[in-house]
């Protein structure tokens, strides 16, 4: 913990802020941290949500950016510490976590840890990290295990984690990049429905999710998926099912070749508009 065994007085205004960034620290900051590294089902707990209430790791990752950029705003202009020219117990809460975020956030792609910390919060990190003796040294003392972290390969199975989704783009890429036309049926920010080019019924519609997120085939899909399938299942089909106007459908994954699954990209197969037999086909 960092301790300054003498803390000069702050001033008054100065004063205020620090239970305001301690708390926004303790809700917004830490209480998002472990999006950064714990893996979803962790904990002993199959459904462990790392994110919380978030659908997504994604989605709480660029929560936290967002309230590091908040933070910015509490920060004093003065310097060098948060809220002038004297430490507190503001720089003693946020050191810890901002040595956490500066290390991982990076490492999910989009997360622009730069463009939220602001100028203020920059200076702040530079003088911790260099010139505060006690900063420093607990800076060291947490990347060194930080370290240990990483080279036992920590982030390895953690989703969106550096550059894990490395498959060949498929088809279905340039479907959504609109590099190929497509007749969508359903959109939202997470899915794409559009209808199959090779329709074996009236109404034959795929849902893709717009990032693959490892998701080649459904059998790669981990407790971190689940927001993602369940978004699949409980919103995109009934969604596709009232465009279509279907009374009845049947819902199809292929998972693997030997099961005729030609795109490497997890889509769901809504087929329907006739009478279908069962068994659906050897
Ligand atoms: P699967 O065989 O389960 O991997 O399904 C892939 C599906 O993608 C097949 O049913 C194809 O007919 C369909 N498909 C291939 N190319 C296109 C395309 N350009 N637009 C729409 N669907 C396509």
């Amino acid at each position: 913990m960092l301790t300054h065994s003498h803390l000069p007085t702050l001033t008054a205004a100065n004063a205020l802020v620090v239970p305001r960034i301690c708390r926004h620290h303790d809700i917004y900051l830490a209480g998002y941290q472990s999006a950064m590294y714990k893996l979803a089902g962790s904990a002993g707990v199959e459904s462990f949500p790392p994110f919380g209430s978030f659908g997504s790791r994604r989605a709480c990752l660029e929560e936290l950016v967002k309230q590091i950029a908040v933070l910015e705003e509490y920060v004093s202009t003065e310097g060098p510490y948060l809220l002038g020219a004297n430490p507190s117990a503001a720089d003693c809460a946020v050191l810890p976590t901002a040595v956490f975020w500066m290390r991982m956030l990076p490492m999910f792609e989009g997360m622009d840890v730069g463009a939220a910390m602001g100028p203020k919060l920059t200076k702040w990190w530079q003088f911790m990290t260099t010139k505060d003796q006690v900063g420093v040294k607990v800076t060291a003392e947490i990347s060194g295990a930080l370290d240990g972290w990483e080279s036992s390969g920590r982030w390895a199975p953690v989703l969106g984690a550096g550059t894990r989704d490395s498959a060949p783009r498929t088809l279905f890429d340039k479907i959504l990049a609109k590099e190929i036309g497509s007749d969508v049926v359903y959109e939202d920010e997470i899915v794409l429905a559009f209808r199959d080019i090779n329709p074996v019924a009236p109404s034959h519609v795929l849902i893709i999710p717009k990032r693959r997120d490892g998701l080649t085939q459904l059998q790669h899909a981990t407790p971190e998926h689940k927001a993602l399938l369940g978004h699949m299942m409980a919103v995109a089909v009934p969604a596709v099912v009232k465009a279509e106007q279907l009374e009845a459908y049947r819902l199809v994954v292929n998972d693997g070749e030997q099961a005729c699954q030609s795109v490497f990209h997890l889509h769901m197969h809504v087929i329907g508009g006739k009478d279908l037999s069962w068994p659906p086909g050897a």
